[in-house]
């Protein structure tokens, strides 16, 4: 007998009701207490370059047309920049997005899908929204993505795609190239690497895997989010080869990403010497963090990115410090949802005026 049928589709029908993040927003509405200092979500405390702003601003006056719906302009600047193709790269509003066109793309009903338990989270959300299957791979005693874990699993899984953050989040670890390249040669031929580098810019850039030449097994992901910090303006870009490119123009949102963000974006790639003072500053306000934590007798894992992730002992303790900073002090961090990643805390490292106020709402919660 068939089964009568919803309104909506079958795989929409089996979705859990989930988001990826409670946002800061939700979060004032649910506490009633408004945020002071919001250093959970690894914006860019910093904000925008001097010069990206007023490119927007000059912008705004266009927002009655149309974007270029192929981004040549900021293409053509990421390829000079990179050494590749324009062909070999694809903008998008935010990685967030382009991890949707990548599920999308690669994935049937039951596919399998290799990730680290308690990863970024968005990815596995599009995954599932498509019907993927996910198997997870726990992190190693160092707080690290276990590059060998996730190969075996991509053989025995015969995974579709693995997902890989470098530098990662929630735990701020890197990985070089040489290790990433020996990586991806681990991998099964079918499997396609998705690396997300959303804090590349953060990252030691003598150890970076270039991306020229670009690789037919992997798919790298960065953004104007974080180091650049337009969170808000929502753009980012996907480097792959042609044809994985040309995968996406079939279904993404060729109006998605505004004249606004693009200007943006342009001016901002530009700025060498802000993009130098936002990644130096960042460094200097990573160390004091630390040197606060291990103050107080809490560890922290070297961070190649702009958050830190805080051993504090415990899960309870870790949410009675992230309950407390919000109740008490307005402030605004993150922890990590999934064990053993939640006996800590994830803090975004601040500017030089925001660090004394964290130190010492911290100090009065831990
Ligand atoms: C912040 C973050 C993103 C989101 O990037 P957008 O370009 O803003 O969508 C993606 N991946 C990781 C690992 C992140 O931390």
């Amino acid at each position: 007998m068939a089964t009568k049928r919803t309104r909506f589709s079958h795989q929409i029908e089996s979705l859990p009701a989930t988001v990826p993040f409670v946002a800061p927003e939700a979060l004032e509405r649910i506490t009633g207490r408004t945020i002071e200092l919001r250093l959970g979500a690894n914006e860019s405390p910093f904000g925008v370059s001097p010069k990206a702003l007023a490119a927007m601003q000059a912008e705004l006056a266009t927002g009655y047309l149309y974007g270029d719906p192929e981004s040549l302009a900021l293409r053509q600047a990421l390829a000079a920049k990179y050494h590749i193709s324009v062909e070999e790269i694809s903008v998008g509003s935010g990685i967030d997005e382009i991890l949707g066109w990548i599920a999308r793309s690669f994935l049937d009903a039951g596919d399998t899908v290799v990730t680290s338990l308690g990863g970024y989270p968005t990815f596995n959300y599009h995954v599932t929204g498509f019907g993927g299957r996910l198997h997870f791979v726990p992190y190693t005693k160092e707080w690290t993505n276990d590059l060998t874990a996730l190969a075996q699993a991509a053989h025995d899984k015969q995974a579709r795609l693995v997902y890989l953050a470098n530098p990662d989040n929630p735990t701020g670890t890197f990985f070089s190239a040489d290790t990433l390249s020996t990586f991806i040669a681990s991998l099964p031929e079918e499997t396609t690497l998705v690396l997300d580098e959303a804090y590349i810019e953060f990252a030691d850039p003598a150890h970076v895997l270039p991306l020229s030449p670009v690789s037919d097994r992997v798919i790298r992901l960065r953004t104007f989010s974080k180091a650049y910090g337009m969170a808000g303006l929502r753009i980012g870009y996907a480097v792959a080869d042609e044809t994985m490119i040309q995968s996406f123009d079939k279904f993404r949102n060729h109006f998605g990403v505004n004249r606004v963000a693009q200007a943006g974006a342009l001016a901002a790639l530009e700025d060498t010497e802000f993009l130098s003072m936002v990644t130096a500053q960042t460094r200097v306000g990573g160390r004091d963090l630390a040197m606060a934590a291990s103050q107080h007798g809490l560890s922290s894992i070297p961070s190649s990115t702009n958050f830190l992730l805080i051993h504090v002992g415990d899960e309870n303790r870790a949410k009675r410090i992230v309950d407390g900073l919000m109740q008490d002090h307005g402030v605004f961090i993150r922890m990590p949802g999934i064990s053993p990643l939640n006996q800590c805390i994830r803090v975004t490292i601040g500017t030089p005026e925001q660090h004394p106020r964290l130190l010492q709402a911290l100090k009065q919660v831990w």
